[in-house]
């Protein structure tokens, strides 16, 4: 689908997987004027099924806005996707665990060096088919707790889904996977201690039998999955909190015995249990470094869910049928 000032998106299209021609000065390149998505596809007994899809494109509109990006008619969105799909559902695959990622994204082509909103865009999906997030059952990650890099500030682009939050991480990333940590806690640019998000999930806490994750602040992703955790544990009855937490409030709880379990959650691996937490040179051991009970819970009841084989109140599962 392509933009075009005066014209608004048109020519919409499903064509063979190939490169791309780019103007060397297409706005992208410079300023990072991009938004994208993410999101998969699962085979099911019952056929093939989208996981709360229009959530996706709904959030694509708000990276839009912050973007600078003009609007995208959700519903033509939609229906180019189920078109792709439709090229050949084979692309879905059936093996345990498997699906089908789907990456819409949406770039600046206008070739102008002057900083200001591109005057054309290009809005593209990709897929590929991926295997299962965990091969071996659910298996705890250990993640460091940035203290000196800071990612996202609020009023900035962090509640938007747009590369610079992701290249702004990448170094962070890099040194945590050298210390043997597989991702990084990120806390807030302003007082450095509120607990943000990890680098493409967000968080959640079990302190003292109530569950705490960090509040929309601004400064993180709305995760389609978090509302979706939130959403099970109050048809369940389990405390749950969305408000600030500190870095010295989880280190407390810690020295307490009252951080039950700690988990990442979106859409690649939807729940991943945090075994050990680094910061400041201290490692603090969550659960014995083992997949907690409500961790578990969770996991197997969203991905039941994705799968049809647990019952789905909330009618998430879209049929492509
Ligand atoms: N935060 C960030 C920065 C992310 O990239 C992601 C992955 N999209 C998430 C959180 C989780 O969001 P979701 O549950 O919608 O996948």
């Amino acid at each position: 689908l392509e933009y075009t000032e005066g014209k608004g998106w048109h020519s919409g299209r499903v064509v063979p997987y190939q490169n791309i021609s780019l103007d060397p000065a297409a706005k992208v390149f410079h300023y990072g004027q991009t938004v994208f998505e993410g999101m998969k596809a699962y085979r099911t007994e019952d056929g093939i099924k989208l996981f709360r899809p229009k959530k996706n494109f709904e959030r694509l509109n708000k990276s839009n806005a912050r973007l600078s990006i003009p609007h995208l008619d959700e519903e033509l969105a939609y229906e180019g996707l189920i078109k792709l799909l439709d090229v050949d559902r084979e692309w879905v695959p059936s093996a345990e665990g498997t699906s089908l990622y789907i990456r819409p994204f949406i770039i600046a082509t206008e070739p102008a060096l002057g900083v200001n909103p591109s005057l054309n865009y290009l809005f593209m999906i990709i897929m590929s088919p991926v295997g299962a997030y965990y091969a071996e059952g659910v298996n705890p990650v250990k993640i460091h707790v940035e203290s000196h890099f800071v990612r996202a500030v609020a009023g900035g682009v962090g509640e938007a889904k747009t590369a610079g939050n992701y290249a702004a991480g990448l170094n962070a990333q890099e040194e945590a996977k050298d210390r043997g940590y597989s991702q990084v806690l990120w806390l807030d640019g302003v007082h450095r201690k509120y607990i943000e998000e990890v680098g493409s999930m967000n968080v959640f806490f079990k302190i003292n039998g109530v569950v705490v994750t960090p509040q929309l602040n601004g400064s993180i992703l709305n995760g389609i999955t978090r509302n979706s955790v939130i959403t099970l544990l109050k048809h369940w009855d389990v405390p749950v909190e969305e408000r600030r937490i500190s870095i010295d409030e989880l280190i407390e709880a810690h020295r307490n015995g009252q951080l039950e379990e700690a988990f990442g959650t979106g859409t690649a691996a939807v729940i991943s249990p945090i075994g050990e937490l680094s910061y400041n040179d201290e490692k603090y051991v969550i659960n014995e470094g083992k997949t907690g009970e409500l961790s578990s819970k969770i996991y197997d009841t969203i991905t039941g869910i994705q799968k049809g084989t647990v019952e789905d109140p909330f009618g998430w599962l879209v049929s492509l049928d």
